[in-house]
C-alpha cells in the first residue's frame, strides 16, 4: 500500500464511500454468488480497517470489484471528492463502471433492509443533492451562454 493511498483513506468522506461500496458489494455478493468459494475480503482498505470489525466476506470476482473501487475513490484527483455518479471525469473503466451501476441498482434499494439504513440515506440523500447542483450547473452553463448576468 502506499502512503497516498492511505492518506486519502483518512478522509471521512472518503472513507465513508469506501465503507458503503462495500457493504453494498457485500449484500450483492451475497444475494448473487451463494454458491462460489467466498472468503474475508484482502485488500488496503481492509487493512487499513476502513470496513469496521466485521470483516467482508465476498467472492474472487467482487473482491477484485471492490479493490478497484477502492484505488479509485483514493485516488480521486478532485477534492472535495464529487458523487461519483455525477462526477464528469469517467475514471472508471467500462467494464467496472458497468458492474458498479449493476450492482448498486440492485443493492442501493436494499441497503436500508440491511441495517445500513444511514449509509444507504445518506447515500440517496448526497445523490440528490448532487444531481440538483449537477442541473443547476447545466442550467446555468446555458443561461450564461443566453444572456450575460449583471449581478
Ligand atoms: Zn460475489
Amino acid at each position: 500500500m502506499n502512503e497516498r493511498f492511505a492518506e486519502r483513506m483518512s478522509d471521512p468522506e472518503v472513507q465513508s464511500d469506501t465503507k458503503t461500496l462495500g457493504d453494498f458489494t457485500r449484500i450483492y455478493c451475497n444475494a448473487h454468488h451463494r454458491d462460489r468459494v467466498r472468503q474475508p475480503l484482502e485488500s488496503d482498505a481492509a487493512t487499513l480497517g476502513v470496513y469496521g470489525r466485521r470483516q467482508l466476506v465476498l467472492c474472487a470476482e467482487c473482491a477484485g470489484h471492490l479493490r478497484y473501487g477502492e484505488k479509485r475513490l483514493a485516488y480521486c484527483p478532485k477534492d472535495p471528492k464529487p458523487f461519483c455518479s455525477y462526477c464528469d471525469s469517467h475514471c472508471y473503466s467500462a467494464e467496472e463502471a458497468a458492474w458498479q451501476r449493476q450492482m448498486m441498482r440492485y443493492s442501493g434499494p436494499r441497503s436500508a433492509l440491511h441495517g445500513y439504513a444511514i449509509a444507504g440515506i445518506r447515500h440517496a440523500l448526497v445523490g440528490r443533492a448532487a444531481r440538483k447542483e449537477h442541473e443547476a450547473r447545466m442550467r446555468a452553463d446555458s443561461a450564461s451562454s443566453e444572456n450575460g448576468t449583471d449581478g
